[in-house]
């Protein structure tokens, strides 16, 4: 047998990292129906009161829509919610969560735009206002505002909301040296100026802020040497949609079998997982673009379609000193204008699992395992533990089979090297 050695570049890369006092989580929903995608991330910080809180008020949006795009007619265009976050500490117990939701359907005249943030205390036990935090000056808040949104803001209604009474209803973040206001559109602003956001300076906190002592944590990892065969029957597995909290038992797995894959990742869930990430790099598995919030690429503008793309290129690049070479778009959907954007090659897939809908182990591991061939590239996804169950009978089941299972930039360059042999 003619063996050949794929060398894969030798990295070893000292990094600094924060650990967050809690080990974080970010959920994701993503499901696809003829009238109806959804994509939905957030986060699950393992603090009961605020994890419900969180999870009750994506659920009623949720169901919300399913309920109202429902209707059997078929459109032209399927109804897309997208929820995003965003989500940092302060101090050790003061937690900042921003939701956005985006709803866009043919139905509608305009998308909803909407946010909702959420500050918490993990000391007390309590979600914080406005006034928990500052002793807000108004005046000076208004004069901001308008200041910076001269166009948009209607005064009165600015008014009404910036005041003592309402300070239970003003969605607000902070950091160490500022605050931010956040504005659904129409509520202070002309509707066409969206959401406004607001960062304002600010130091005098009315509450103790006790730094975080950042840990200065070295990891070291490098690239192994993967032996693989030309002539070995070969499949690529990928998986889209994470990382998630199952993704680090995947990677193992993978590893006991000398199995590799092909990851396409979200770039709202890099830093989270930065960890899980470096240990799949080293142990030989490649990383994929699968947009930044899994919105769906085809319906979005120019400068939108790139910002999906490239954000996550860049935070890859930042986070874990690595290049992605593929795109996977999201819900497999192409068109010209995304063929005509972007220069990374684009991979899609021939065996679909179906495991976001069949949630089921064993369904799972059959339909992988039923028109399996030399040469194919297997679709899952890494968020759903029914996934890495299917991955204890899958693997074990190929290499009885004599199969190597590799990467796409493997199962690429042994395709290559077979065309040069066989034409040579
Ligand atoms: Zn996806």
């Amino acid at each position: 047998m003619k063996k050949i050695l794929l060398l894969i570049p030798l990295f070893i890369l000292i990094v600094g990292c924060t650990h967050p006092t809690t080990n974080p989580a970010i959920e994701s929903i993503i499901e696809e129906q003829s009238n109806q995608i959804i994509g939905i991330h957030y986060p699950v910080t393992g603090i009961q009161k605020l994890d419900q809180t969180i999870e009750k008020y994506v659920k009623n949006i949720q169901t919300e829509f399913k309920q109202k795009h429902s209707s059997k007619l078929t459109l032209k265009d399927p109804a897309e919610l997208n929820i995003d976050y965003e989500y940092w500490i302060i101090g050790k117990q003061y937690y900042n969560i921003v939701l956005t939701t985006f709803v866009t359907s043919p139905s509608m005249a305009h998308p909803i735009h909407e946010i909702k943030t959420f500050v918490y205390d993990a000391d007390q036990q309590i979600f914080l206002n406005l006034d928990h935090i500052i002793t807000p000056n108004w005046g000076n808040l208004k004069k901001i505002l308008i200041e910076n949104h001269k166009s948009c803001i209607f005064p009165q209604q600015l008014d009404l909301i910036l005041n003592n009474d309402n300070v239970n209803n003003i969605k607000f973040t902070f950091t160490n040296h500022s605050i931010t206001l956040y504005f659904n559109p129409y509520e202070i602003a002309n509707g066409s100026c969206g959401i406004i956001k607001q960062e304002i300076p600010y130091s005098n906190f009315s509450i103790p802020i006790i730094e975080e002592e950042t840990t200065q944590n070295t990891f070291e990892y490098q690239y192994k040497e993967r032996n693989l065969s030309i002539t070995k029957p070969t499949i690529a597995l990928t998986f889209d949609d994470g990382p998630s909290k199952y993704t680090n038992d995947i990677i193992e797995l993978l590893h006991e079998y000398d199995a590799n894959a092909t990851f396409f990742i979200l770039g709202n869930k890099v830093e989270i997982y930065q960890d899980t990430l470096r240990k799949s790099l080293q142990y030989g598995n490649e990383l994929g673009n699968h947009s930044y919030n899994h919105k769906s690429l085809t319906k979005l503008s120019l400068e939108e379609l790139k910002e999906q793309i490239d954000t996550t290129n860049e935070i890859v690049k930042k986070t874990l000193d690595y290049e992605i070479r593929f795109l996977r778009p999201t819900y497999g959907a192409i068109n010209q204008k995304l063929r005509k954007e972007t220069n990374m090659e684009i991979v899609l897939w021939n065996v679909d699992t179906q495991d976001w809908k069949l949630r089921n182990s064993k369904k799972i591991a059959e339909k992988a395992l039923h028109d399996i061939k030399d040469g194919k590239t297997i679709l899952m996804h890494d968020i759903y533990k029914s996934t890495f169950e299917s991955l204890k009978i899958i693997l074990p089941e190929l290499k009885k089979q004599g199969y190597q299972i590799v990467t796409v930039s493997e199962l690429k360059e042994i395709q290559k090297l077979r065309n040069e042999t066989k034409n040579g």
